[in-house]
Protein backbone atom coordinates (compact mmCIF):
# COMPACT_ATOMS: atom_id res chain seq x y z
CA UNK A 1 0.00 0.00 0.00
CA UNK A 2 1.38 3.83 -1.25
CA UNK A 3 1.54 6.66 1.78
CA UNK A 4 -0.52 10.01 1.08
CA UNK A 5 2.16 11.66 -0.69
CA UNK A 6 2.19 15.26 -0.11
CA UNK A 7 4.76 17.55 -2.09
CA UNK A 8 6.06 19.82 0.56
CA UNK A 9 8.07 22.09 -1.56
CA UNK A 10 4.35 22.65 -3.40
CA UNK A 11 3.41 26.26 -2.75
CA UNK A 12 0.65 25.29 -4.91
CA UNK A 13 -2.45 27.35 -3.89
CA UNK A 14 -0.36 30.09 -3.24
CA UNK A 15 -0.45 32.98 -5.93
CA UNK A 16 2.41 33.34 -7.97
CA UNK A 17 4.07 35.60 -10.07
CA UNK A 18 2.94 35.12 -13.51
CA UNK A 19 -0.06 32.61 -13.03
CA UNK A 20 -2.91 32.93 -10.46
CA UNK A 21 -2.40 29.53 -9.37
CA UNK A 22 0.12 26.73 -9.74
CA UNK A 23 -1.53 23.08 -9.19
CA UNK A 24 1.06 19.92 -8.98
CA UNK A 25 -0.08 16.06 -9.45
CA UNK A 26 0.45 15.67 -5.48
CA UNK A 27 -2.48 18.53 -5.20
CA UNK A 28 -4.68 16.78 -7.55
CA UNK A 29 -3.95 13.46 -6.09
CA UNK A 30 -4.47 14.18 -2.91
CA UNK A 31 -7.96 16.03 -3.90
CA UNK A 32 -9.04 12.49 -4.87
CA UNK A 33 -7.65 10.28 -2.08
CA UNK A 34 -9.39 12.63 0.84
CA UNK A 35 -10.82 16.29 0.25
CA UNK A 36 -10.35 16.80 3.91
CA UNK A 37 -6.48 16.11 4.07
CA UNK A 38 -6.58 18.42 1.00
CA UNK A 39 -8.20 21.33 2.65
CA UNK A 40 -5.44 20.57 5.72
CA UNK A 41 -2.66 20.84 3.49
CA UNK A 42 -2.97 22.80 0.62
CA UNK A 43 -6.04 25.36 1.96
CA UNK A 44 -5.20 25.94 5.18
CA UNK A 45 -1.54 25.06 4.78
CA UNK A 46 -0.53 22.82 7.35
CA UNK A 47 3.23 21.02 6.26
CA UNK A 48 4.71 18.34 9.32
CA UNK A 49 7.72 17.03 8.24
CA UNK A 50 6.44 13.38 9.39
CA UNK A 51 6.70 10.66 6.67
CA UNK A 52 6.38 7.07 5.89
CA UNK A 53 9.51 4.81 5.98
CA UNK A 54 8.49 3.74 2.39
CA UNK A 55 8.52 7.67 1.15
CA UNK A 56 12.17 8.46 3.41
CA UNK A 57 13.19 5.40 1.47
CA UNK A 58 12.07 6.43 -2.13
CA UNK A 59 13.92 9.87 -1.35
CA UNK A 60 16.98 7.93 -0.36
CA UNK A 61 17.16 6.10 -4.06
CA UNK A 62 15.94 9.24 -5.41
CA UNK A 63 18.86 10.81 -3.54
CA UNK A 64 21.47 8.54 -4.73
CA UNK A 65 20.34 8.48 -8.39
CA UNK A 66 20.74 12.03 -8.63
CA UNK A 67 24.19 11.56 -7.11
CA UNK A 68 25.10 8.99 -9.79
CA UNK A 69 23.94 10.98 -13.02
CA UNK A 70 25.75 13.88 -11.96
CA UNK A 71 28.71 15.19 -14.41
CA UNK A 72 31.82 13.77 -12.56
CA UNK A 73 30.31 10.52 -12.31
CA UNK A 74 29.11 10.60 -15.90
CA UNK A 75 32.65 11.48 -16.85
CA UNK A 76 33.84 8.00 -15.45
CA UNK A 77 34.05 4.50 -17.15
CA UNK A 78 32.35 3.04 -14.96
CA UNK A 79 31.01 3.10 -11.19
CA UNK A 80 31.08 0.20 -8.76
CA UNK A 81 28.03 -1.12 -7.10
CA UNK A 82 30.08 -0.61 -3.96
CA UNK A 83 30.29 2.83 -4.66
CA UNK A 84 26.75 3.33 -5.32
CA UNK A 85 26.24 1.63 -2.18
CA UNK A 86 28.23 3.70 -0.03
CA UNK A 87 26.22 6.82 -1.41
CA UNK A 88 23.05 5.17 -0.42
CA UNK A 89 24.06 4.47 3.00
CA UNK A 90 25.36 7.89 3.74
CA UNK A 91 22.46 9.55 2.49
CA UNK A 92 20.24 7.50 4.27
CA UNK A 93 21.83 8.48 7.30
CA UNK A 94 22.42 12.58 6.40
CA UNK A 95 18.30 12.33 6.15
CA UNK A 96 17.62 10.22 9.03
CA UNK A 97 14.88 12.43 11.23
CA UNK A 98 12.61 11.19 13.93
CA UNK A 99 9.09 12.19 12.42
CA UNK A 100 9.65 8.55 10.31
CA UNK A 101 6.98 6.02 10.63
CA UNK A 102 6.09 2.40 10.22
CA UNK A 103 2.45 1.46 9.43
CA UNK A 104 3.46 -2.27 9.02
CA UNK A 105 4.00 -4.07 12.21
CA UNK A 106 5.63 -6.82 10.44
CA UNK A 107 8.42 -4.65 9.48
CA UNK A 108 11.24 -3.13 10.83
CA UNK A 109 13.61 -0.21 9.51
CA UNK A 110 15.98 -2.84 8.06
CA UNK A 111 13.35 -4.60 5.42
CA UNK A 112 13.05 -0.72 4.00
CA UNK A 113 16.85 -0.15 4.04
CA UNK A 114 17.24 -3.81 2.26
CA UNK A 115 14.26 -3.03 -0.41
CA UNK A 116 16.23 0.01 -1.73
CA UNK A 117 19.17 -1.81 -2.19
CA UNK A 118 17.38 -4.20 -3.98
CA UNK A 119 16.10 -1.22 -6.50
CA UNK A 120 19.71 0.07 -6.50
CA UNK A 121 20.77 -3.35 -7.52
CA UNK A 122 18.23 -3.89 -10.10
CA UNK A 123 18.82 -1.01 -11.80
CA UNK A 124 22.79 -1.36 -11.75
CA UNK A 125 22.01 -5.05 -13.06
CA UNK A 126 19.90 -3.13 -16.45
CA UNK A 127 22.11 -0.06 -16.90
CA UNK A 128 25.44 -0.73 -14.76
CA UNK A 129 28.44 -0.24 -14.56
CA UNK A 130 29.01 2.47 -17.76
CA UNK A 131 25.54 4.48 -16.79
CA UNK A 132 26.17 5.90 -20.53
CA UNK A 133 22.29 7.48 -20.54
CA UNK A 134 22.52 10.78 -22.78
CA UNK A 135 21.35 12.66 -19.27
CA UNK A 136 20.05 16.16 -19.43
CA UNK A 137 19.05 16.73 -15.63
CA UNK A 138 17.76 15.12 -12.81
CA UNK A 139 15.32 16.89 -10.70
CA UNK A 140 14.02 19.46 -13.08
CA UNK A 141 12.06 21.99 -11.79
CA UNK A 142 9.18 22.58 -14.39
CA UNK A 143 6.32 24.61 -15.54
CA UNK A 144 3.77 25.76 -17.64
CA UNK A 145 0.19 27.45 -18.04
CA UNK A 146 -2.83 25.61 -18.50
CA UNK A 147 -4.52 28.33 -19.47
CA UNK A 148 -4.48 32.06 -18.15
CA UNK A 149 -4.25 32.42 -14.62
CA UNK A 150 -3.59 28.20 -13.97
CA UNK A 151 -0.20 27.44 -13.99
CA UNK A 152 0.98 23.07 -12.91
CA UNK A 153 4.20 22.25 -11.77
CA UNK A 154 6.25 19.51 -10.98
CA UNK A 155 9.62 17.57 -10.62
CA UNK A 156 10.94 15.46 -12.96
CA UNK A 157 13.59 13.10 -11.65
CA UNK A 158 15.17 12.69 -15.04
CA UNK A 159 15.19 14.32 -18.51
CA UNK A 160 17.25 12.34 -21.13
CA UNK A 161 18.29 13.61 -24.62
CA UNK A 162 19.26 10.78 -26.79
CA UNK A 163 19.01 13.44 -29.98
CA UNK A 164 18.08 16.67 -31.12
CA UNK A 165 14.21 17.05 -30.48
CA UNK A 166 14.02 13.37 -28.49
CA UNK A 167 13.68 13.35 -25.10
CA UNK A 168 13.22 10.25 -22.54
CA UNK A 169 11.19 11.46 -18.95
CA UNK A 170 12.24 9.07 -16.61
CA UNK A 171 10.32 8.52 -13.05
CA UNK A 172 11.49 6.53 -10.68
CA UNK A 173 8.91 4.44 -8.30
CA UNK A 174 10.25 2.39 -5.07
CA UNK A 175 6.41 1.06 -4.51
CA UNK A 176 4.68 -2.16 -3.84
CA UNK A 177 2.86 -2.03 -7.19
CA UNK A 178 4.06 -1.47 -10.75
CA UNK A 179 1.68 0.24 -12.77
CA UNK A 180 0.18 -1.73 -16.01
CA UNK A 181 0.74 -0.52 -19.59
CA UNK A 182 -2.74 0.65 -19.29
CA UNK A 183 -3.03 2.37 -16.04
CA UNK A 184 0.57 3.85 -17.23
CA UNK A 185 -1.25 5.80 -20.39
CA UNK A 186 -4.06 7.11 -18.43
CA UNK A 187 -1.13 8.84 -15.63
CA UNK A 188 -1.67 12.11 -15.22
CA UNK A 189 1.91 12.69 -12.98
CA UNK A 190 4.09 12.32 -16.05
CA UNK A 191 1.73 13.89 -18.75
CA UNK A 192 1.96 17.02 -16.63
CA UNK A 193 5.76 16.48 -17.05
CA UNK A 194 5.49 16.12 -21.18
CA UNK A 195 3.56 18.98 -21.58
CA UNK A 196 5.54 20.91 -19.50
CA UNK A 197 9.02 19.43 -22.02
CA UNK A 198 6.56 20.52 -25.18
CA UNK A 199 6.08 24.09 -23.74
CA UNK A 200 9.43 24.86 -22.65
CA UNK A 201 11.56 23.36 -24.76
CA UNK A 202 11.31 24.61 -28.86
CA UNK A 203 12.65 21.97 -30.30
CA UNK A 204 10.52 18.57 -29.59
CA UNK A 205 9.70 16.07 -32.26
CA UNK A 206 8.45 13.56 -29.51
CA UNK A 207 8.47 12.63 -25.66
CA UNK A 208 8.81 9.32 -24.55
CA UNK A 209 7.77 8.53 -20.92
CA UNK A 210 9.57 6.05 -19.15
CA UNK A 211 8.47 4.85 -15.10
CA UNK A 212 11.43 2.79 -13.88
CA UNK A 213 9.43 0.27 -11.35
CA UNK A 214 12.61 -0.45 -9.09
CA UNK A 215 11.46 -3.18 -7.11
CA UNK A 216 10.37 -5.38 -9.59
CA UNK A 217 13.02 -4.03 -12.27
CA UNK A 218 10.23 -3.49 -14.65
CA UNK A 219 10.15 -0.44 -16.41
CA UNK A 220 6.44 1.03 -18.77
CA UNK A 221 7.19 3.29 -21.43
CA UNK A 222 4.19 5.44 -23.00
CA UNK A 223 4.34 7.90 -25.94
CA UNK A 224 1.35 10.07 -26.17
CA UNK A 225 0.27 11.37 -29.51
CA UNK A 226 -1.27 15.13 -29.68
CA UNK A 227 -4.70 14.52 -29.58
CA UNK A 228 -4.16 12.34 -26.56
CA UNK A 229 -2.54 15.23 -24.68
CA UNK A 230 -5.53 17.84 -25.81
CA UNK A 231 -8.08 15.58 -24.50
CA UNK A 232 -5.59 15.32 -20.85
CA UNK A 233 -5.15 18.85 -20.94
CA UNK A 234 -9.03 19.03 -20.92
CA UNK A 235 -8.85 16.50 -18.04
CA UNK A 236 -6.78 18.52 -16.24
CA UNK A 237 -8.63 21.63 -16.81
CA UNK A 238 -11.91 19.79 -15.60
CA UNK A 239 -10.06 18.80 -12.49
CA UNK A 240 -8.74 22.14 -11.63
CA UNK A 241 -12.21 23.57 -12.18
CA UNK A 242 -14.01 21.56 -9.93
CA UNK A 243 -11.64 22.06 -7.34
CA UNK A 244 -11.74 25.69 -7.42
CA UNK A 245 -15.55 25.84 -7.59
CA UNK A 246 -15.53 23.51 -4.45
CA UNK A 247 -13.30 26.13 -2.69
CA UNK A 248 -16.03 28.06 -2.56
CA UNK A 249 -17.83 26.20 0.33
CA UNK A 250 -15.23 24.70 2.67
CA UNK A 251 -18.21 22.23 3.58
CA UNK A 252 -17.37 20.13 0.69
CA UNK A 253 -14.13 18.98 1.22
CA UNK A 254 -14.81 16.08 3.82
CA UNK A 255 -13.10 13.62 5.22
CA UNK A 256 -12.83 10.17 2.76
CA UNK A 257 -11.53 7.39 5.47
CA UNK A 258 -9.78 4.83 3.97
CA UNK A 259 -6.89 1.90 4.31
CA UNK A 260 -4.22 5.40 3.44
CA UNK A 261 -5.44 7.16 6.91
CA UNK A 262 -2.60 4.45 8.11
CA UNK A 263 -0.32 6.82 6.04
CA UNK A 264 -1.40 10.28 6.75
CA UNK A 265 -0.20 12.50 10.28
CA UNK A 266 -2.83 14.86 10.20
CA UNK A 267 -5.49 12.75 12.46
CA UNK A 268 -4.79 16.04 14.90
CA UNK A 269 -6.40 18.08 12.02
CA UNK A 270 -8.86 15.64 10.98
CA UNK A 271 -12.23 16.14 12.37
CA UNK A 272 -13.12 11.85 12.14
CA UNK A 273 -10.18 11.11 14.44
CA UNK A 274 -9.23 11.45 17.67
CA UNK A 275 -5.40 12.04 18.84
CA UNK A 276 -2.58 11.19 16.78
CA UNK A 277 -1.96 8.87 14.40
CA UNK A 278 -0.68 5.81 16.64
CA UNK A 279 1.67 4.39 14.16
CA UNK A 280 4.65 3.34 15.38
CA UNK A 281 8.12 5.52 15.20
CA UNK A 282 11.01 4.12 12.98
CA UNK A 283 13.91 3.85 15.22
S1 LIG B 1 -6.87 10.67 8.61
FE1 LIG B 1 -7.87 9.85 6.78
S2 LIG B 1 -9.82 10.93 6.67
FE2 LIG B 1 -8.50 12.11 8.03
S3 LIG B 1 -7.48 13.62 6.77
FE3 LIG B 1 -6.13 11.86 6.85
S4 LIG B 1 -6.65 10.63 5.07
FE4 LIG B 1 -8.34 12.06 5.40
Amino acid sequence: MGSVTIDYTDKSISKMSKHKYFFSYSQLSTFKSCRELYKIVYINGIRKNHESIEAFMGNCVHATFEWLYQKENLLKPYLTFDSICQKYDDIWVKLWHDTIFIADTRLGVDYYYSMGKRCLSNYYFKYGPTFDEHVMGTEIETQFELEEGIGFRGVIDRLDQPKPGKYYIHDYKTGKHPLTINSAKNNLQLVIYHISIMENYSDVVDITLNWHFLRQGIEVSVVHSNEEILMFRKKLRKQVMQIRELSEDLGNFYPKESILCNWCYYWDECSVKSGPNPVRRAK
